[in-house]
């Protein structure tokens, strides 16, 4: 395994940055990065193969057919969830006269694991 990867953005070597910057004299030109493999972290990230989020979203835009391919959806997935509805004193205010003025609020949560 190489210790390092080329970013595989599609426009990742036209972006004017002084770390693109390669050659010598009049032979100069904008390079794609190189990404080091040196940490944990970023050979088990996406970010192992993309020099940046934009760079990221460059190759997604122009792959995505083939990206979505891979694993489609053509039926949502679901949650089983519940819901506990509890009834609690609030109060709003009217701003024209200044009050604050109590109502009987609802606030849902959703329980993920209903057992
Ligand atoms: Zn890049």
């Amino acid at each position: 395994m190489s210790d390092y990867n080329w970013c595989h953005g599609t426009n990742c070597h036209t972006q004017q940055t002084q770390s693109r910057v390669r050659g010598s004299g009049d032979n100069k030109v904008l390079r794609t990065r190189k990404i080091k493999q040196d940490s944990e972290w970023i050979r088990e990230s996406i970010f192992s193969h993309f020099c940046n989020q934009r760079c990221l979203m460059d190759f997604l835009n122009v792959h995505k057919d083939r990206i979505i391919a891979l694993a489609p959806r053509r039926q949502p997935l679901e949650t089983p969830i519940k819901i506990e509805t509890e009834k609690y004193e609030s109060y709003r205010y009217n701003y024209n006269t200044s009050e604050r003025l109590p109502y009987q609020a609802t606030r849902r949560t959703i329980i993920k694991n209903p057992n």
